[in-house]
C-alpha cells in the first residue's frame, strides 16, 4: 500500500490503520471500546445503547462515572483509550480529562494528579492532556483549581464540554483569558447542539483556537467568515453527530460545506465507547459516502498531524 489515498480507495480498514493519524477530539474516559471493558470484567449490557444525548448521559452516569472516581477504574479506562489509539494508528491524541478527578480522586493535589497522568506513556503515541471543563457540573468555587491546573503548564489545552450554554459563557471568560495568555490550545464544544449564533458567541467570548464539532456554523456565512478569518480549527466527529441526531446522515454531513468554504477541519472520534467508530472508520465513512475525496481526506489527515 503506497499511500493513504490508495488505502482509502481500497476501502479496507486494515490498510488505513497502517498510516499515522491524529485524533484531536477525544474524551479520555469514553474512548476505549466495550470489548476492552468486558476483557477487564466490566460488563455493560448490550441493551444499553446510546441513541441521543440523554441516553449518553445516563450511560456515562451509570457505568463510567463510578469507574472514573477510583484509581483502578480510571487506570483501566485510560489504558483502554490509549491501547485503542495504538491499535488504530493514532500517533497524536488530544484527550480531555475532567479536572474534577483532581478534586475527587486526588483531593486537590495537582502534583499527584499530574504524576498519575504521567504514568501513561507509550512508544509511538503522543498524549496531550486537555482540561475538560463540563458546563453542567461547574461551580464558581472550581475556578481556582482550574486556573492552578492551567498554570501548572502540564496540560496542552482546555475544553468546555457538555450542554451548550447551560451556564453563561461569562463564567468561563477569565479561564480562557488565562489559558490564551500562556498560549494554550483553547478549545470549546459549540455548534453541535446549538446554532451558529452560539458558535459566534463562543468565538467572541473565548477567542478559542479550536472548536469541537461546530457543525452548525454552516447556518451562518458571516460566522463562517469570522472563523476563517481567525484560522479556527474544527475537530469534527461525523459518527457522533449521526448517532446523536445532529446530522441527518453521513452523506449530508456539514463537513463538506465547511471544507468547501475553506475552514480548517480535522477528524476525531469523540467517544468510541458510545459510538463504536474509530478514527479509520471516520475517514472511511466520509470516503464511502462521497462526502470528501480521498485527496481531501488525506490532506485533513496530514494537516491534523501538524497541529
Ligand atoms: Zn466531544
Amino acid at each position: 500500500m503506497k499511500d493513504f489515498i490508495e488505502a482509502l480507495i481500497s476501502m479496507r480498514k486494515d490498510n488505513l490503520i497502517k498510516f499515522p493519524k491524529a485524533d484531536l477530539h477525544n474524551h479520555a474516559v469514553f474512548s476505549c471500546d466495550r470489548d476492552y471493558l468486558s476483557d477487564n470484567n466490566i460488563d455493560i449490557p448490550k441493551s444499553e445503547a446510546v441513541t441521543d444525548i440523554s441516553s449518553l448521559i445516563n450511560f456515562a452516569r451509570k457505568y463510567i462515572k463510578p469507574l472514573q472516581n477510583n484509581i483502578d477504574g480510571l487506570t483501566t479506562l485510560l489504558n483502554g483509550t490509549f491501547e485503542k489509539c495504538l491499535s488504530t494508528g493514532v500517533k497524536i491524541v488530544d484527550t480531555d480529562i475532567d479536572y474534577k478527578i483532581c478534586i475527587q480522586v486526588f483531593d486537590y493535589n495537582i502534583k499527584n494528579f499530574i504524576g498519575f497522568l504521567n504514568t501513561f506513556k507509550y512508544d509511538g503515541l503522543k498524549i496531550r492532556w486537555i482540561i475538560d471543563i463540563s458546563r453542567d457540573s461547574y461551580k464558581d468555587e472550581y475556578e481556582n483549581i482550574i486556573i492552578d491546573l492551567i498554570n501548572s503548564r502540564y496540560f496542552y489545552g482546555i475544553d468546555l464540554t457538555s450542554t451548550e450554554n447551560i451556564v453563561s459563557n461569562k463564567k468561563f471568560v477569565n479561564i480562557y483569558r488565562v489559558a490564551n495568555s500562556i498560549n494554550m490550545v483553547t478549545k470549546v464544544h459549540a455548534g453541535e447542539q446549538l446554532g451558529a449564533d452560539y458558535v459566534r458567541q463562543c468565538i467572541l467570548d473565548f477567542n478559542p483556537k479550536q472548536i469541537q464539532h461546530g457543525i452548525r456554523i454552516i447556518e451562518d456565512k458571516n460566522t463562517m467568515l469570522l472563523a476563517k478569518d481567525k484560522n479556527i480549527i474544527f475537530n469534527i466527529c461525523p459518527t457522533s453527530n449521526l448517532i446523536l441526531n445532529y446530522s441527518p446522515s453521513i452523506k449530508d454531513h456539514p463537513i463538506k460545506q465547511m471544507v468547501d468554504f475553506g475552514l480548517n477541519v480535522t477528524l476525531g472520534t469523540d467517544d468510541i465507547l458510545f459510538f463504536n467508530s474509530d478514527i479509520n472508520d471516520e475517514y472511511l465513512k466520509l470516503y464511502k459516502s462521497k462526502v470528501l475525496t480521498a485527496e481531501q481526506l488525506d490532506n485533513i489527515r496530514k494537516f491534523s498531524l501538524t497541529l
